[in-house]
């Protein structure tokens, strides 16, 4: 395929490549997305109007398990993107071994200009359209960017209508009474929160003297905001799409999240007792200047490519947190590891997102709920072991902790292949 995204991701590959012993059959196949979907969606507005949008479900690779990955809705959505990060899911959920391949889907839309009718209207066209394609054993799609649990739920319904059964297993991230896991809503940023409280010690740092910048306020970087605020750690910043705000005293968490559901606006707020107003200390930033800060950890949890050759020069953090999907370049990378800053790879740091999601697809299919207190347990454990592995990977390797995720991954999927039969079983030496 060529394309710009794909091509930078599968470079992550390559690079893997070089430190891993997999089977050629194995490197063949994660060359290419198994099956890949275009559809037009026909939905009509509340105008009256007929409009139609496009639709894309990738299935990456399903040799481990049936195809999992999010939907987004964004104006950018396309083809690349979403095959990029369906490769992306393929090596997520091979790290945290959860058995499920990769998948990922989206419509280009921007959801903010659409009534809340037609936004349900597209979320039925869109399962109408994938139908075929996606079920519990086959490909199960969760949100993304731009879709919430109220949406998972209007497509489970969707595809229970078509199917003439209640198929919960088919989509996670669901509302609770929907069939959807509690612990699910924080998963990501609760996920990426163990990944960092497992290598504190190693990286010598403690909460109270550590400062952090979060690009992106939304279900991921809001609450990762509101866990490490908790925990003590000083939030200097946080963004959304319109930019940032910035207190050098370390902003209160609670009612800038409290505020921004209440106004859909991000300010810098204080609250004492039941009484906030706009907090004196704070400074407006852009976003470019939020990923410049001199922090300790930097958490990009909004979108793709933040960080690439043309400002990795500029940033000051120590550490990053990749709490969205592909924020840094490949470019970037290289110039990050010159610099010495350490970074923590998406497909470790956010995949306590598909950690619970898998969960919610097994409680589905047993028919019994778990309290989120077994959830969290479950996913805390999860992701403190496979940190565990990757961290002693790059040290016995002596490779980048990014690096180290992918041999992780690749491993597991060189089984996968292997227990299917490779040229080295059929062509004895
Ligand atoms: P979301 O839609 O809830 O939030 C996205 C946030 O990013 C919003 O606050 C938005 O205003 C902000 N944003 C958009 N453009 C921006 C820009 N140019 N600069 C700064 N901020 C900007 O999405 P989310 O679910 O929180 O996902 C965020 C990232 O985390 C994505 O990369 C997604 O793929 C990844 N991720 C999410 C999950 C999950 O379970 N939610 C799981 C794994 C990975």
């Amino acid at each position: 395929m060529e394309s710009s995204l794909f091509k930078e991701a599968s470079r992550r590959l390559e690079n893997a490549l070089k430190h891993a012993e997999v089977s050629e059959d194995t490197m063949e196949i994660l060359k290419y997305p198994k099956s890949s979907i275009k559809a037009s969606i026909p939905v009509r507005m509340d105008s009256g109007e007929l409009r139609v949008f496009e639709g894309y479900r990738v299935r990456y690779n399903d040799n481990r398990g049936p195809g999992k990955g999010g939907i987004r809705f964004h104006p950018n959505v396309n083809l690349d993107e979403v095959t990029s990060l369906a490769f992306w899911m393929t090596f997520k959920c091979a790290v945290m071994d959860i058995p499920f391949g990769g998948a990922k889907g989206g419509i280009t839309v921007d959801p903010k200009n659409l009534s809340r009718f037609e936004l349900e209207r597209l979320s039925r066209g869109y399962i109408d359209a994938i139908a075929d394609m996606i079920g519990p054993d086959k490909d199960i799609p969760a949100p993304d960017v731009y879709t919430n649990a109220m949406i998972m739920g209007w497509m489970m319904d969707q595809y229970s209508i078509i199917k003439r059964k209640f198929s919960p297993a088919v989509i996670t991230g669901k509302p609770i009474s929907a069939g959807g896991s509690l612990g699910r809503n924080s998963a990501t940023a609760m996920g990426a929160f163990f990944v960092l409280k497992k290598v504190l010690p190693d990286l010598k740092l403690k909460p109270g003297k550590t400062t952090v910048a979060i690009q992106g306020f939304g279900n991921a970087g809001s609450i990762i905001a509101e866990l490490l605020h908790k925990d003590g750690f000083k939030v200097l910043a946080v963004s959304d799409s319109q930019g940032a705000i910035f207190s050098d005293k370390g902003l209160d968490i609670p009612s800038i999240k409290d505020h921004k559901e209440k106004s859909r606006k991000l300010e810098a707020m204080y609250c004492e007792g039941s009484v906030c107003s706009i907090d004196a200390n704070h400074k407006t930033l852009t976003n470019e200047e939020l990923l410049e800060l001199d922090v300790d950890i930097l958490f990009p949890a909004a979108l793709e490519n933040q960080i690439t050759e043309k400002n990795a020069d500029k940033i000051k953090a120590r550490y990053i947190f990749e709490v969205a999907n592909g924020p840094i370049s490949p470019e970037a990378d290289e110039i990050l590891e010159k610099k010495g800053i350490q970074v923590f790879p998406d497909i470790l740091v956010n995949a306590g997102g598909v950690t619970v999601s898998y969960f919610e697809w097994t409680q589905n299919r047993m028919g019994y709920y778990w309290s989120e207190e077994e959830v969290n347990d479950k996913l805390k454990h999860k992701m403190e072991k496979e940190t565990g592995y990757i961290w002693n990977i790059a040290k016995e390797k002596s490779i980048s902790l990014r690096t180290a995720a992918y041999v992780h991954a690749l491993n597991r999927i060189d089984e996968s292949v292997h227990t299917r039969g490779t040229k080295e079983y059929y062509i004895e030496k």
